[in-house]
């Protein structure tokens, strides 16, 4: 039987995958990427906290250390390449309790050495000063001006409808299943045939240890758990920067996060996984408790909406914790990133990139010189307003088609439709009869 020989299979279309396709265009390495869900960022990339990380957090000299800073400080350049709004709000990490002060400056020494701009520790009164939302009380805070905010799935897909214009071809509902080692490549089995690639690059989130696993051996495991989410209103009031708590001398509160759409996020504390990606009512009940004790002014009834997020947290065979980000090479062209949590959104162009660089070196690729690292946002708008909350016209909608989006929710991701109060219980009728209308456009 014929089989479609690629130089490179990208397992899966979260925003690490699309990065990695993205970059690998740069060369001419001729791209496939494979998601096996019906559309691309519904995993880990649709449900997490949409912070762009400053770096202060990560240990010196570290992988991890080197990609946030860098990261942090190419996202506006990214963002506008890619057309996806991001806002540098920056961010304060707050602690009421002397015993955390420690820990604090060691942040504060780590952010210098990562080479974090601007970061500083501020008194308790200042702090106070900057976010009048803040409980009185707090003892220090540690001012990280870089820090910004991107919507996660906007910039995932943004990448993928780059790496496509580019040429990267992309078969959704395909799952991979099985992979085969050969002389000169791999032999890729999925439910919708079988391919051959010189590389494999293996971004599969949640469960790329088990992928590797179809190939090769790999010492580590992911172990899931979850954090809830809450989101608010627009209208209700925030703080202007993001705000970290240090709740504990070794632990971390809840975070609020004013996201570039205007909406306030905030994220809990980490749970052990019970449904994937589903919240729990004593989860959200400490969530609200938790998040009216650190800002006491908020407004908890403009909350329109909650959600679970699921972690793969890497550890090795011997329980040992991976700290740092892991990208293995257990055979020739096969490269895994594997338990990419956080900071892998800030992270995501360097590591596609990296990723990328691993594979044209590997094939001695030439630089693709029709490469063009620019997307056009959604900007077409008519007089009929589908979507009453966000303002979403039917032009919108019938682009967003045109460039994928199977559904309501793919509508939703594109365009920002459903995201408002209402969420989507006005809209989502209309858009469904549009989806049945000209659902048959792809891109
Ligand atoms: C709770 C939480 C909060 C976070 N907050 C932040 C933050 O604020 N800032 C930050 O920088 N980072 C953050 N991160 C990290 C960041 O969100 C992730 O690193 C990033 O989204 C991971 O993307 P991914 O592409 O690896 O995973 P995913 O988005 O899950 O993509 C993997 C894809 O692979 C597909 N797939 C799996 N198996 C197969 C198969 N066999 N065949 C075909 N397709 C397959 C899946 O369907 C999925 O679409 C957070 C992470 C979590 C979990």
């Amino acid at each position: 039987m014929d089989m479609k020989q690629f130089d490179a299979i990208v397992i899966g279309g979260g925003i690490l995958g699309c990065m990695t396709a993205r970059n690998l265009r740069r060369w001419k390495i001729q791209t496939l990427l494979l998601e096996k869900e019906d559309d691309v960022c519904k995993g880990i990339t649709r449900a997490n906290s949409a912070i762009v990380y400053a770096g202060y957090d990560n240990k010196p000299g570290s992988l991890k250390a080197e990609l946030t800073v860098r990261g942090n400080a190419n996202m506006a350049k990214l963002c506008e390449e890619l057309e996806v709004p991001f806002s540098r709000c920056g961010s304060l990490l707050v602690t009421y309790e002397e015993v955390s002060l420690p820990k604090m400056q060691r942040k504060l020494e780590n952010g210098i050495r990562n080479g974090v701009p601007g970061v500083q520790m501020l008194t308790g009164p200042e702090a106070e000063a900057m976010e009048p939302m803040l409980k009185k009380g707090v003892v220090a805070a540690l001012y990280a001006p870089s820090t910004g905010t991107v919507n996660p799935w906007q910039l995932g897909i943004a990448a993928f409808e780059n790496a496509v214009a580019n040429g990267a071809e992309v078969m959704l509902n395909t799952e991979v299943l099985k992979i085969r080692e050969q002389d000169d490549g791999y032999v890729v089995e999925t439910a919708q045939g079988t391919f051959r690639c010189s590389m494999i690059f293996n971004c599969a989130g949640l469960t790329a240890d088990k992928v590797q696993k179809m190939a090769f051996a790999t010492t580590i495991r992911l172990e899931l758990d979850s954090a809830e989410y809450l989101v608010l209103d627009p209208a209700a009031q925030k703080p202007e920067r993001v705000i970290f708590h240090q709740a504990k001398s070794c632990g971390k509160g809840i975070t609020a996060i004013p996201c570039s759409e205007g909406n306030l996020l905030v994220s809990g504390v980490r749970k052990p996984l019970d449904i994937p990606f589903a919240t729990t009512v004593e989860g959200l009940q400490e969530l609200y408790a938790a998040t009216k004790e650190l800002l006491p002014q908020v407004q908890l009834e403009k909350v329109i909406r909650s959600f679970g997020a699921v972690r793969p947290n890497p550890h090795r065979e011997n329980g040992e914790n991976v700290n740092d980000f892991c990208i293995e090479n257990p055979g020739p062209g096969f490269y895994s990133l594997i338990g990419i949590k956080t900071p892998g959104l800030t992270c995501a162009n360097e590591l596609g990139l990296l990723m990328a660089e691993k594979g044209a070196e590997y094939l001695g690729a030439e630089k693709n010189p029709a490469f063009d690292p620019k997307r056009k946002a959604i900007s077409e708008k008519d007089n009929e307003i589908i979507c009453q909350c966000e303002k979403i016209t039917r032009a919108e909608i019938l682009e967003a088609i045109r460039r994928g989006a199977s559904t309501v929710d793919g509508v939703k991701r594109r365009v920002g439709s459903g995201m408002g109060r209402c969420q989507g219980s006005r809209c989502s009728y209309a858009i469904e009869r549009l989806l049945e209308e000209y659902g048959q456009w792809s891109m």
